[in-house]
C-alpha cells in the first residue's frame, strides 16, 4: 500500500474569473502526475477538468457551471484529488455576481391538465398515472422532471473531448424572449398554490410551426421523445456544453448526425409541459442548467471563454 502523505499540487494559471450565480466559466491550471480527477466544485456540483490539446505537462481546464441555487462564491473552488482520495481545493473566482430573483406565478387551468397531462403519461413506461389530473400533473413536473434532469447530465459524461462550436449562438431568429432562465414558478390551481419549481431554460416564441434551428455547430445525443420537454434535440458542443431544444412539433435530425450552426433541427410546437407553440432553449454545462444569455453572447464568450482556452476560428 502507497501512503501519500503530501497534498496533489494544483497552481492555477488563468486570471480575472468573473462569475455568476447560473452562469458558465473557464479556468485553467495545472496538476502534478499523482492528480486523478480535478475541476471546479461550485456548491455540491462538481464539474471535471480536460487535458488542454497541445498545453503542457499537467495543464487542463474546466469549463464549468455555477449553479443558479448557489449564492456562496466562497462554495466555488477548484480541486485536485489523487489516488489515496488526498484533496486539495483552491478559491479562484475574482468576482461573483448575484442575479436578481425572477418569480412567475402560472394558472393551471383544467383545459392545461388534459392536454398535457395524458399525453406526456401514455408516452411515459412506468408512469404512474393513478390519481386525479392534477395529482398526475405534479408528479410529471416533480419526480419526472427530476428523473429526465439526470438522464441529460448521464448525455454529458459522454460529450466529446473537443471545441465543436465556434463563435456566439444564435437564437433563433424572429422569437420573443419569453420565460427565462431561473425563474422561479409558483403553480395555481383554483387559486390555490400547489407547487414549485424553476424554469432553467429561455422560452422563444415567433409563429407557429416555425423552423428551429441549431444555435451553433454539434453532434446529435438525443432526438425524440423526453417527457416534459416533449419532442427535443440535444446537441453536444463538446467538453461538455450540450444545448436542448424542447416542445418541438417535427425533429428533423437523427442521434450521430453531425449539424452545422442554423441548420434545421425540426419544427417549434407545444409537445411535453407547453400550453403554446414556442421552443425552450435550454443549455448545460457538465449536466448542469445554465444560463442561454451568456453563451448568446459574442462578447461574454470573447472575455471569458476564448481568453482563457484557444478556440476554432
Ligand atoms: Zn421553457
Amino acid at each position: 500500500m502507497q501512503v501519500r502523505l503530501r497534498p496533489p499540487r494544483l497552481e492555477l494559471e488563468s486570471k480575472q474569473h468573473y462569475v455568476r450565480e447560473g452562469g458558465s466559466g473557464v479556468v485553467v491550471f495545472r496538476v502534478g502526475a499523482e492528480t486523478t480527477i480535478s475541476g471546479v466544485r461550485a456548491g455540491t456540483v462538481e464539474s471535471l477538468s480536460y487535458p488542454i490539446p497541445g498545453g503542457g505537462t499537467g495543464e487542463r481546464f474546466a469549463l464549468f457551471a455555477i449553479p443558479w441555487e448557489l449564492s456562496d462564491s466562497a462554495q466555488v473552488r477548484l480541486f485536485a484529488e489523487d489516488e489515496a482520495g488526498n484533496r486539495v481545493e483552491q478559491p479562484f473566482v475574482d468576482l461573483f455576481k448575484k442575479s436578481p430573483p425572477r418569480e412567475d406565478t402560472l394558472e393551471l387551468t383544467d383545459a392545461f391538465l388534459e392536454k398535457v397531462v395524458p399525453a406526456i403519461a401514455s408516452a411515459t413506461p412506468g408512469f404512474d398515472a393513478s390519481g386525479t389530473l392534477l395529482e398526475q400533473y405534479l408528479r410529471i413536473n416533480g419526480e419526472l422532471r427530476r428523473s429526465v434532469l439526470a438522464q441529460i447530465a448521464a448525455l454529458a459524461r459522454d460529450s466529446e473531448p473537443r471545441v465543436l462550436w465556434q463563435g456566439a449562438f444564435q437564437q433563433m431568429p424572429n422569437t420573443q424572449r419569453r420565460a427565462g432562465f431561473a425563474e422561479n414558478r409558483t403553480y395555481l390551481y383554483q387559486g390555490r398554490v400547489v407547487d414549485h419549481q424553476t424554469h432553467l431554460g429561455l422560452d422563444l416564441a415567433s409563429t407557429e410551426r416555425a423552423p428551429v434551428p441549431a444555435a451553433n455547430s454539434g453532434k446529435v445525443v438525443f432526438a425524440g421523445w423526453l417527457s416534459i420537454y416533449g419532442n427535443v434535440v440535444i446537441l453536444d458542443h463538446g467538453y461538455g456544453l450540450l444545448s436542448l431544444y424542447g416542445h418541438m412539433s417535427a425533429v428533423d435530425v437523427n442521434v450521430g448526425e453531425t449539424v452545422s450552426r442554423a441548420q434545421r433541427l425540426g419544427t417549434s410546437g407545444s409537445t411535453g409541459l407547453a400550453g403554446g407553440d414556442h421552443v425552450h432553449l435550454e443549455i448545460f454545462v457538465q449536466g448542469k442548467s445554465v444560463d442561454p444569455l451568456e453563451w448568446l453572447d459574442e462578447h461574454w464568450i470573447r472575455d471569458n471563454i476564448a481568453t482563457k482556452v484557444k478556440l476554432p476560428s
